[in-house]
């Protein structure tokens, strides 16, 4: 299978293409097309499996495709909460790498560092966010992001999320996210806690094991 067999559109294709990979990884062969069909998906996935492209392609795509053409300017419509501030920028900088010939802009926010740069940077509008969750929920707390337009919440490295003592937290942001939303949870393990929280997130997920 090929990363064109996987019915990405051009601009996302022109940026795999450049990357040079020669095929999806399995991870990615599976999800795409789901999280392609709306559907919600929990995955068990390691780091190195290509599991980050696995769900930036098709938001990129999804979020390319279904555009705003009013003026009314940027609003949040995918985030992904990420454990660690080092995933954070890991993610983010996948999305700039495969969304470069796409107009969408992605932020990256986490906490330890100034919060002043970043209320900055959300004020002039992202279309995806990356974040830390406590560094969200204060943001949010402040009236500084908005979650209300938010499409697709990714729950990346969820096992490390709750081994981190933040599943009250991640249980927060979902439900400051529309009801609608699609959800995708990736976890390199499946503990009996990511069940109980997927339960709670997912709607009749497909489950994808690699
Ligand atoms: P991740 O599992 O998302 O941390 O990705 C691990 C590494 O695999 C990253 O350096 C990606 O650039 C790379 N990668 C992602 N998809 C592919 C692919 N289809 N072929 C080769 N390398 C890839």
């Amino acid at each position: 299978m090929q990363f064109t067999d996987l019915k990405l559109n051009k601009p996302i294709l022109k940026a795999v293409s450049e990357k040079n990979y020669t095929e999806p990884t399995a991870i990615q062969k599976k999800a795409i097309p789901l999280i392609l069909e709306k559907k919600d998906v929990i995955a068990s996935a390691q780091t190195g499996t290509g599991k980050t492209a696995a769900f930036a392609l098709p938001i990129l795509q999804l979020l390319f495709d279904k555009q705003d053409s009013g003026k009314k300017g940027k609003k949040i419509r995918a985030l992904i909460v990420s454990p660690t501030r080092e995933l954070a920028l890991q993610i983010q900088e996948n999305f700039n790498t495969y969304g470069k010939y796409t107009n969408l802009k992605s932020s990256v926010v986490y906490g330890g560092t100034s919060i002043e740069p970043q209320i900055e940077t959300l004020s002039k509008g992202v279309d995806v966010l990356i974040a830390t969750p406590g560094r969200l929920l204060d943001l949010h707390k402040q009236e500084c992001v908005r979650l209300n337009q938010v499409e697709t919440l990714v729950l990346d490295e969820a096992d490390l999320m709750l081994d981190m003592g933040f599943i009250d937290d991640v249980k927060k942001i979902n439900r400051l996210c529309p009801k609608t939303k699609q959800v995708l949870l990736f976890s390199a393990t499946m503990p009996a806690k990511i069940d109980e929280l997927a339960l709670d997130v997912l709607k009749d997920p497909a489950i994808v094991k690699i």
